[in-house]
């Protein structure tokens, strides 16, 4: 399990969000299944992925570059160095997926926690495998309940189903980000979670909350 925020200095919530989740998931009482997970999966949260824009409130890093644009480019940063070197460390997965013809799957999931600017609601991308279970929509519908949900047909250029943007054994999409990066290096299914910064900043944090339970729940549940 792999949770990152911040890679964009202007979204504040996801970094928020990501160190409650550390400070909770060190809090037994909370989380019951708080050993199974640990014993199941590898875990790895980077809750601030480009300091010097969170510092700045600036989406790029000190030298103007928009740092999930930068994976695997030739021009790499020292902060998606610093991302794909921490990727490479995680051991190998503990949890064996099937699916996935190679025992190199060191992450089951990955979320990566943005914010839009543009969005009146909540959405999310899912960029995972054929083979890998679509768990998106279950997300949205738990997310529902604490806000609203960005239902326009079309987002950047992409189908919306109700808050799921799908990107199916599709690579390419907005150039090197750390989703792509993760679906062609580490096959992991990638959910990007997008709240929307017009809304207040409860709202904001307590959507990428239930998200983020909602999906640690399914892998307790029902393991992928
Ligand atoms: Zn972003």
């Amino acid at each position: 399990m792999y949770v990152s925020a911040g890679i964009h200095g202007d979204e504040p919530a996801g970094v928020e969000c990501a160190i409650r989740l550390i400070q909770q998931l060190s809090d037994n009482q909370q989380y019951k299944y708080w050993d199974f997970l640990l014993d199941t999966y590898n875990w790895m949260i980077s809750p601030c992925d480009n300091p010097y824009g969170y510092e700045r409130d600036t989406r790029e890093n000190a030298v103007g570059l928009d740092l999930n644009r930068m994976f695997e480019t030739p021009e790499q940063t020292k902060e998606t160095e610093f991302i794909v070197e921490s990727i490479r460390r995680i051991p190998q997965q503990k949890h064996i997926n099937s699916h996935a013809g190679s025992n190199r799957l060191a992450i089951t999931l990955a979320l990566d926690l943005h914010e839009d600017m543009d969005s009146a609601g909540f959405y999310l991308w899912e960029r995972r495998r054929t083979y890998h279970k679509p768990i998106g929509d279950a997300i949205v519908a738990k997310v529902n309940s604490v806000c609203n949900i960005n239902r326009s047909s079309i987002i950047e250029g992409h189908h919306n189903d109700n808050g799921v943007i799908t990107l199916l054994d599709q690579i390419t999409s907005k150039g090197w980000t750390r989703g792509r990066y993760l679906a062609e290096h580490e096959n992991t299914p990638c959910l990007i979670l997008e709240t929307p910064t017009r809304l207040d900043w409860n709202t904001r944090v307590k959507a990428h909350m239930v998200a983020i339970q909602a999906a640690i729940d399914m892998l307790y549940v029902n393991p992928l």
